[in-house]
């Protein structure tokens, strides 16, 4: 058995960043940007007013000063005359300033009367005015890699970038087996259950940038296996879910080296989900799950994820987060825990507390946690406001 640290970088280490592709911004939600992008423009591209009001000199800022209004400003229709002394323009948000003038004062803080104004007693110290490239210049950049947030979008928009180079996305075929196992939606023998975890490995795939191809369900048999195997064909990394145990139907193992696996480990030191498996099987990567629900989810957690973030070029790893146990633990036996656990508001720190069930079946108790509270091997035993390290979930 080696450890999550050990299993992780080399589950890292099959991999290399894929290739890149361009796609238009609607479709870069969530992908990773592999080549910067340089702004196109200066933004704003004018001093614009942040406020409706009217744009005047700086001299004629004085209570009770009467102007005359010359004129109008709006967001797409700029006024192309000067502001001069005794003078104002009416001015709109997102206008540009007019030349001449150098503040805008709210419409607010005057009175109006026919073509004049008068400022009132209640006069601003800030001008309202955004800038020329207050946000950014030509040129300016957006480094890579980054995966794209939807603020990310907004700001590669307003630099008229309508088209992004990404990683292309990593294909996982999820391989569920067992000859247990139905689809949802069927109706389930009595000695037979809803193959579960599988959902959730390729909506967490997905949501890191992956395409999920969810395989039909393999049985038991090397025949089936073998099948299964070769519709994963075209995948960057195959996911197994079950059969990766010493069971006499555990039989993944053994088909994946027939069909050329090149394993590099099995088994790691950590609960759940000791039976953790990983190689090179061709072009692809494999992630050989346990299939107890919550073991498998766990493990995709931890070792998939970091995967596909290095398949598309980001640095890969677990960060772990500081909280305070809500309740006292007892000592951590030889294999890293990775218990099941919920976070709530704290005085300095998030206060973290284990789930009263840590079994690796209850989909329950898991869809219920927000964290993964880690105990390392032999963690000594801990008292209620100790710190420790966890994952959100
Ligand atoms: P195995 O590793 O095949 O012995 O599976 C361990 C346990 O996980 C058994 O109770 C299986 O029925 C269950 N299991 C395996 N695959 C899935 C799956 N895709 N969804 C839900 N449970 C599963
Ligand atoms: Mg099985």
């Amino acid at each position: 058995m080696i450890s999550v640290a050990e299993a992780l970088s080399r589950i890292l280490a099959l991999a290399e960043p894929l290739d890149a592709e361009t796609v238009p911004l609607r479709a870069a939600a969530g992908r990773v940007l592999s080549e910067a992008v340089s702004a196109r423009l200066t933004q704003p591209p004018f001093n614009a007013s942040a406020m409706d009001g009217y744009a005047i000199r700086e001299a004629d800022h004085v209570t009770g000063r009467r102007l005359k209004v010359i004129g109008e400003a709006g967001a797409g229709h700029a006024f192309s005359g000067r502001v001069g002394q005794g003078e104002a323009a009416r001015i709109f948000t997102g206008a540009p300033v007019p030349d001449g003038a150098e503040r805008v004062v709210l419409q607010e803080d005057v009175t109006r009367d026919g073509d004049q104004i008068t400022l009132g007693d209640r006069l601003e110290q800030s001008n309202h005015i955004r800038p020329l490239g207050q946000d950014f210049r030509t040129g300016d950049r957006i480094s890579a890699p980054r995966r794209l947030r939807p603020a990310d979008l907004a700001l590669i928009a307003s630099m008229n970038v309508p088209d992004l180079r990404v990683t292309r996305r990593p294909v996982v075929a999820i391989l569920s087996t067992g000859d247990e196992l139905v689809m949802p939606g069927e109706e389930p023998k009595p000695d037979q259950i809803v193959a579960s975890n599988t959902f959730a490995i390729a909506a967490m795939a997905e949501a890191r940038g992956a395409e999920a191809r969810i395989l039909p369900i393999a049985r038991d048999t090397h025949a089936s296996l073998r099948q299964s195997f070769a519709l994963a064909t075209g995948a960057d990394v195959i996911v197994t879910i079950g059969g990766a145990s010493v069971g006499e139907h555990d039989h993944i193992q053994a088909v994946a080296i027939e069909l050329g696996l090149q394993q590099n480990f099995w088994k790691i030191a950590m609960r759940p989900g000791k039976p953790v498996m990983a190689g090179r099987m061709k072009d692809a990567v494999l992630l050989g799950l346990p299939g107890n629900p919550v073991s498998a989810i766990v493990t995709a957690q931890l070792f998939l994820l970091p995967l596909l973030d290095r398949m598309q070029g980001l640095e890969a790893g677990h960060a772990p987060l500081k909280a305070r146990l809500t309740a006292p633990l007892g000592e951590n036996g030889p294999r890293a825990h990775y218990m099941r656990a919920r976070l709530s508001v704290g005085d300095d720190l998030p206060a973290i507390t284990p789930m009263g069930n840590q079994d690796s079946a209850l989909l329950t108790i898991l869809s219920e946690a927000d964290a993964l509270l880690i105990r390392p091997p032999g963690d000594p035993v801990r008292g209620t406001g100790d710190i420790v390290p966890y994952l959100p979930f």
